[in-house]
């Protein structure tokens, strides 16, 4: 007699058979139930008499008190007979004697195509942005290499029965090994605004880790792809803003100079770099601050920097009412207030009062010359002694 077993559920005469000692059971897997189905445990014990059919796509594995028995891998109708002992070896021995039973695994050999996706975002902590968090979600290739691994893993350590639940562990795993690319990738300087240029390096990346990963569980990927990684709204911004910011000419230097003033005007005691400041506001500031800065660049004289400045075609605004005075003027041309002189400092080019005698940018003397209090001669900042008399400078 040959009963089929299939799906989740025994047929009517299998249900009813008695599983006398003799049971004499054929046991196979039935194509119907085998689409996407990775595992499926049969329903009843298999036994000494029993015959199991084991076809070219599968593997039958046999387990009992926590661990893999035996697996048979190569396809034939197998009679669990003692005459078979020399072909199934330990496998007879085991089931050999009353009641010795076993539980019964197949497996599919096939790859599985699966999709995988953050349930819980990634805390990806970025040297500019500070904590951002991730999903991730993509493709993958996988098939069982496994099985005695794999069902002593999964059903052994995991106590999981079904193939739903062997696919969603192996697909959380996915998703770990992702995170765990991602941390490898930072530790090497890679930033969040790099990571969407990057997505084939890090299903490379992922792909290598995954050999080691998903050796215990008897479980190999072939493939990694499609990734995709969902930037917060705030940090995608900040992408294409660099995108705009290549078009103005504006190097990524100076947007963090940029960045650098905005954290300085929100808080003056600095520090406010990782201290949780809202991104998006900050970064909004932070933008602003880039328009100007760009239009700084494209006006003489070049490199403009002080904060308090606002976006202004030419020249900068009167100290007193505000007014747009000329570049050169020496009063403001609307309430005739005398403007403090300025110059750029020599060192880094930000714009200092003419009275200072250090860069408040730099800390560098900003006096392009000394000049000599005997013959009036100018010399370099910092000359302890005058190039042309000889008199101690300082
Ligand atoms: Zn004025
Ligand atoms: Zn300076
Ligand atoms: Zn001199």
């Amino acid at each position: 007699m040959v009963f089929l077993f299939g799906g989740n559920k025994r047929s009517d005469v299998t249900a009813t058979n008695k599983e006398g000692l003799v049971g004499a059971m054929t046991i196979a897997w039935d194509d119907v139930y085998k689409r996407n189905v990775i595992m499926w445990k049969v329903p009843r014990n298999i036994r000494m008499n029993d015959n199991i059919v084991v076809r070219e796509d599968e593997i039958a594995v046999f387990y009992r008190d926590g661990k893999v028995l035996a697996y048979i891998d190569r396809p034939d109708r197998y009679a669990l007979t003692s005459q078979n002992a020399p072909i199934l070896g330990g496998l007879i021995q085991a089931l050999s004697g009353v009641k010795q039973q076993a539980e019964v695994f197949y497996i599919q050999k096939k790859v599985f195509d699966g999709k995988f996706g953050s349930k819980q975002p990634y805390q990806f902590r970025d040297k500019e942005f500070g904590f951002v968090n991730l999903r991730v979600f993509g493709e993958f290739r996988y098939r069982v290499n496994d099985p005695a691994n794999f069902i002593n893993q999964f059903v052994g350590t995991l106590n999981y029965q079904t193939s739903a639940e062997v696919e969603e562990r192996i697909k959380e795993q996915m998703v770990v090994l992702v995170y765990d690319a991602l941390g490898h990738l930072k530790e090497k300087g890679m930033g969040v605004t790099d990571l969407a240029a990057n997505l084939t390096t890090i299903e490379h990346v992922v792909l290598e880790k995954s050999k080691d990963h998903f050796g215990m569980y008897g479980v190999e990927i072939n493939k990694v792809s499609g990734l995709y990684i969902n930037l917060p709204e705030e940090v995608q911004k900040a992408v294409d803003a660099r995108a705009s910011m290549q078009v103005l000419g504006v190097n990524y230097m100076q947007y963090q100079t940029g960045q650098a003033m905005r954290d300085a005007a929100q808080n003056p005691s600095g520090g406010a770099a990782g201290a949780g400041v809202g991104v998006g506001a900050g970064f909004g500031a932070g933008y602003v601050m880039m328009g100007t800065m760009a239009q700084s660049m494209q006006q003489p004289p070049p490199g403009q920097a002080t904060p308090a400045q606002t976006p202004q075609p030419q020249g900068k605004p009167c100290i007193k009412c505000g007014a747009n005075v000329p570049p050169g003027a020496k009063f403001c041309p609307s309430c005739g207030a005398k403007q403090e002189e300025t110059l750029n400092c020599p060192n880094c080019k930000a714009e200092v009062s003419a009275n200072a005698k250090f860069c408040p940018n730099c800390g560098q003397p900003v006096k392009a010359t000394v000049k000599c209090p005997k013959c009036s001669a100018e010399n370099q900042p910092g000359a302890k002694f005058c190039a042309n008399c000889g008199e101690k400078l300082q």
